[in-house]
């Protein structure tokens, strides 16, 4: 099947997007923002989606970019995966983000696909959901009403589902730098390589800023952070993770124990890092 018949209007600038994503004329409800199409793509030539007009935001520069600013990594929401897999970004994350965007699906699909557009599509499998959530990372939106930002866990509202308003955009998000000595580790299990994962265990421990997190997260629910060094240590043990999994509603045997190798094999990965 082919895609229904739509308008694509290629924009230069945020402000050209936001106009046109709040348009004059009877569009509500078929205007939709696009970036790399990874996603949307298909479900346009299923026809689960038949917008009257893309707002393409790839070329935009301001969300091609990225800055360092205090503390803190801004990515820009069309910065594909390939640019952060290739090392363009300065590496704030001790090579987590590197090792992540290389890990997504295969270099055609991370040649297109953006940060901006996995956060805005909020698949609950997507890695940039799961990493977001475990770096607590503060999202950037611009819409009519001007910026906000929300931290990750409060954007990402359920599957396929975020807190963005109509008419907003997804601008950018911020990733904290890490302190000296961090770690981390960050483990997927896919049937397929280059599949979205069937679980996802990620840890991020840092002493100098006083962070310890753990991520768990899977297609069935959004990603589940646990904080605090006494709750992350715990997960050490595979009833633990079942625990929190079972709190997700999450009990299916063969579900629990894929993650419950996902957690090991992330703690194994941790403890070879001098701390
Ligand atoms: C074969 C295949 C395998 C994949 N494997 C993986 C994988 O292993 N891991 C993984 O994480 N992902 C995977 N993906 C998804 C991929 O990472 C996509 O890049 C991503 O899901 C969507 O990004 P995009 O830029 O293509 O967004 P698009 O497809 O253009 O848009 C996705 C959604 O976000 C909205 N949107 C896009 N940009 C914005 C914005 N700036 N503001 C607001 N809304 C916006 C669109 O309206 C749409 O609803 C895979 C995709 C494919 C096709």
């Amino acid at each position: 099947m082919k895609a229904a018949p739509f308008e694509h209007v290629a924009c230069q600038t945020t402000a050209q997007a936001l106009a046109l994503l709040n348009p004059d004329e009877d569009l509500a409800g078929a205007v939709l923002p696009c970036s790399g199409t990874q996603s949307l793509g298909p479900m346009l030539n299923l026809r689960l989606a038949q917008p009257a007009r893309l707002v393409d935001v790839s070329r935009i520069e301001a969300l091609r970019g990225f800055a360092l600013q205090a503390g803190a990594l801004h990515i820009g929401a069309a910065i594909t995966h390939a640019r952060i897999e290739d090392g363009e970004l300065p590496d704030v994350t001790g090579g987590l983000l590197r090792s992540v965007a290389g890990g997504i699906a295969y270099r055609a699909v991370r040649n297109r696909g953006t940060v901006g557009g996995s956060l805005a599509n909020a698949d609950p499998a997507g890695d940039w959901v799961s990493v977001m959530v475990l770096l607590d990372a503060q999202v950037v939106i611009q819409g009519p009403r001007g910026e906000r930002t929300m931290a990750a866990p409060a954007f990402l509202a359920g599957a396929y589902t975020t807190a963005l308003q109509a008419g907003e955009l997804l601008t950018g998000v911020r990733v904290p730098r890490f302190g000296a000595g961090a770690r981390w580790a960050y483990r997927k299990m896919c049937r397929k390589p280059g599949e979205l994962a069937d679980a996802i265990a990620a840890i991020w421990l840092d002493p100098a800023r006083g962070v310890a997190r753990a991520v768990l997260g899977a297609p069935d629910a959004m990603p589940h952070a646990v904080a605090g060094e006494a709750a992350v240590q715990a997960l050490r043990s595979p009833a633990a993770v079942a625990q929190v999994l079972a709190g997700l509603g999450i009990t299916d045997p063969v579900n629990v124990q894929w993650h419950q190798a996902m957690v090991r094999r992330a703690w194994l990965d941790i403890d070879r890092i001098p701390s």
